[in-house]
């Protein structure tokens, strides 16, 4: 069995290491490129939120380059992911593909099915091996997610253009290379040495901007034309709502960005008090936490279609009103072009650098 699954970040990495370590044959698709979006525009149904389009792309390219079976987790709520699998399934067997699809859906909803499933793909190893790959992959993924939110930070007070996201890169390979616990400990700091040493101007007072929204808008920077990156260059400081260990942890502490699911539940509680599925709680949430700490403003992404954000966003007039903080919403999908999304985000800065002068005006500075 030769194993294949969607990008989302550098989710790639993680299960690249667990499939290594577990001795699973696996294809890792080429990186997300219109290539793959075009393919999975042209088989997905029109009105399927925007990143299944994109992972039947990426399902695509790993089947054609040999995979016989597809790996993808499920979901529950009121959102379309739970149904992802299905989808995929159901049109990739539909244009003649020959596979099998393993579906680990939550494993507080039925620990023996996911148990079973984990030793289908590993047939190799024992559960507890199992259960000890995961464990040291767990603690690499964890690493590799907080020194992103040191670079979103940092970037925005290095010297000269693109330093950061040069250390970042060595500071990644570093990572993947370790292999025990210890080393991994080793390549974290290693990591943020390597992102500290980047020559900085401390005496700059950059705009702190929030990004909040659905996960894989977050989490893919193909898909969001890695805004992170842009706004880094132009000197904003940044602070991102979603990691990926914060998504795929099953205790939802949310151990990168701080803040655990019933914290950010309470902060939403006024504006939305129940949970509509996908982030949309945890969106209005983070933006509340956000406006008390005093940021800027913030943005949110999310896919064309996407219903929990969009019930998030309903709320959002009152909020923006309320706290006092501007969102910028961008939602994206295959018909969306860079430079509009550009040309949104230098008008947002613009007002976001006003905003800031007439505060500073206002109390005589
Ligand atoms: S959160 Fe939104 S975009 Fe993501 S799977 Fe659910 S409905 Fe689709």
């Amino acid at each position: 069995m030769k194993i294949t699954f969607p990008h989302m970040g550098t989710l790639d990495i993680i299960l690249s290491d667990l499939f290594t370590r577990l001795d699973v044959d696996f294809v890792l698709p080429p990186k997300t490129t219109t290539k793959a979006i075009n393919l999975g525009v042209k088989y997905a149904p029109e009105f399927a939120c925007f990143p299944l389009k994109v992972t039947i792309g990426n399902l695509i390219e790993g089947l054609e380059a040999g995979a016989d079976a597809v790996v993808m987790v499920g979901g529950i709520g009121p959102c379309r992911f739970g149904f992802y699998a299905e989808i995929q399934n159901k049109i990739l067997h539909d244009m003649g593909y020959d596979f099998e699809m393993i579906t680990l859906e939550p494993p507080m909803a039925d620990i023996k099915d996911f148990a079973r499933k984990c030793k289908k793909i590993a047939s190799k190893k024992t559960l507890w091996q199992i259960l000890q790959a995961v464990r040291i992959v767990w603690k690499k993924a964890v690493a590799i997610d907080e020194v992103e939110r040191e670079v979103l930070k940092r970037r925005a007070f290095e010297k000269n253009s693109r330093d950061t996201t040069v250390a970042h890169k060595k500071g990644l390979a570093v990572l993947k290379e370790a292999i025990t616990p210890y080393e991994i400990k080793e390549a974290r700091e290693k990591a943020l040495s390597l992102i500290n040493e980047v020559e900085k101007d401390l005496r700059r007072c950059p705009l702190k901007i929030g990004i909040v929204g659905e996960f894989y808008a977050l989490l893919e920077p193909y898909v969001n034309f890695d805004i992170e990156e842009y706004l880094g260059q132009k000197g904003i400081y940044l602070e991102r709502a979603v990691y990926l260990t914060d998504w795929m942890g099953p205790s939802k502490k949310n151990s990168v960005m701080g803040i655990d699911s019933d914290e950010l539940a309470k902060a939403a509680k006024p504006y939305l008090s129940h949970f509509v599925g996908g982030e949309g709680q945890t969106t209005v949430g983070h933006i509340v936490k956000f406006a008390e700490e005093g940021f800027d403003g913030v943005i949110q992404l999310l896919p064309f279609t996407c219903m929990p954000e969009i019930i998030a966003k309903s709320v959002l007039p009152k909020i923006c009103k309320e706290l006092d903080i501007p969102v910028l919403t961008l939602i994206i999908d295959e018909q969306t072009g860079r430079a509009g999304v550009i040309t949104r985000l230098e008008a947002f800065i613009d007002l976001l650098w006003n905003r800031r002068k007439k505060k500073l005006s206002a109390v005589g500075c």
